[in-house]
């Protein structure tokens, strides 16, 4: 399919990509740093990211769900694959077929690994993942206490990997920081040889005490910001550039956009983007954002729609039709977007459109 009249432009720098995964791995001293590539890479495309790191030296990749650790298996052959959502039943076949590793999330879950393992007499490889304070996925504590007991449960699987999640690790000095982490270094005395893993982006900049032997990587590899008290040390990786479609010079007091929610009072210079809330950028941002033309900040007026978004261009002399303008880009990156949009980076990424082309920088 040719895009190549789409009126918006997702570049994507695979320099920084490199550079920020470079910066983790510095960060995280002994500890490897796998890449978590869920949502088709954070909505970046998951080939072009998954192909990089590893050539940059990243050997483990971490899905959400079966399929997108199906669609990294097809893109490297020789990659360790883990998809994070847990074993469902019937699944297994997949996983063994495509040597992939499930993450078993509950007793139920480890027992049917383990029988599967028994029944084709091979020992399988997989993770296992304890709930230190999410709620969420993986064995409950008092779950994990008891496989702690018995972990004669695990003979006949080849457990690699035991995780837990931390839940407010963006927030540097929130207690619960520590005390998953203890209960973290409790909990796998009882599982010495496998490979520890609790940090995810902000973990990892929380310090080494939180880094055990691997961390999992996914908004700072992206250009998300880790720690939203510091500056933030990573690299932009998107950038997202928007057509004018058409410019109206207005003469007289007039609304602009659905639900009239601004008036231009009196003359003025409005470009219409050819970009929307359908292309990710959120409506959130009526009458709030700015974008960027050469630098200069433009005011965002009026509603964001489906496909167009208002612009006041009256102080940019020799703005035409057919002029890009940054919607994401230097001077307003997807952690300063967010904020505006009253959301976290990882939604801009993730609500990118799926209707422009995807350019590649620095393959
Ligand atoms: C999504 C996810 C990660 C990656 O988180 P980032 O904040 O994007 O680095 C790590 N671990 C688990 C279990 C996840 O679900």
């Amino acid at each position: 399919m040719n895009l190549s009249h789409a009126p918006c432009q997702l570049s994507i720098d695979l320099n920084a990509l490199r550079e920020n995964y470079r910066l983790i791995d510095r960060e995280t001293g002994n500890a490897r740093v796998s890449a978590v590539v869920k949502y088709n890479a954070y909505g970046l495309g998951i080939e072009a990211v998954v192909r990089t790191l590893w050539d940059e030296g990243c050997k483990t990749f971490l899905t959400a769900q079966l399929d997108e650790a199906l669609q990294v298996r097809s893109v490297l052959a020789d990659a360790e694959v883990i998809a994070l959502n847990g074993l469902m039943s019937g699944e297994e076949q997949v996983y063994l077929e495509n040597n992939l590793l499930p993450t078993l999330n509950d007793p139920g879950q480890l027992q049917r690994w383990a029988d599967f393992c028994r029944a084709y007499d091979r020992t399988l490889p997989a993770a296992l993942h304890f709930d230190t304070g999410m709620s969420r996925l993986g064995f409950a504590p008092a779950e994990y206490r008891e496989l702690a007991e018995k972990t004669d449960r695990l003979n006949g699987i080849d457990c690699r990997y035991l995780f837990s999640h931390l839940a407010c690790a963006e927030q540097a000095d929130h207690p619960m920081n520590i005390a998953q982490r203890d209960e973290f270094a409790r909990v796998i005395r009882a599982f010495p040889a496998m490979t520890h893993a609790l940090a995810a982006s902000s973990g990892v900049f929380l310090g080494p005490e939180w880094h055990f032997g691997m961390v999992r990587t996914g908004l700072a590899l992206y250009g998300g910001n880790p720690n939203l008290k510091m500056t933030n040390p990573m690299r932009q990786v998107v950038k997202l550039k928007g057509k004018i479609l058409q410019i109206r010079e207005i003469d007289a007091p007039e609304t602009v956009g659905y639900g009239a929610l601004y008036t231009a009072p009196g003359k003025q210079k409005i470009a219409t983007i050819g970009a929307g809330y359908a292309d990710g950028y959120p409506r959130r941002l009526s009458d709030q954002a700015v974008v960027m033309y050469q630098g200069q900040a433009l005011p965002v007026v009026g509603r964001v729609s489906m496909d167009l978004t208002t612009v006041d261009v009256t102080d940019v002399p020799g703005v035409v039709a057919g002029d890009m303008l940054d919607l994401i880009g230097p001077g307003q990156d997807i952690n300063d977007l967010a904020v505006q949009a009253d959301t976290i980076p990882y939604e801009i990424l993730t609500s990118l459109g799926a209707r422009y082309p995807r350019v590649y920088e620095g393959e």
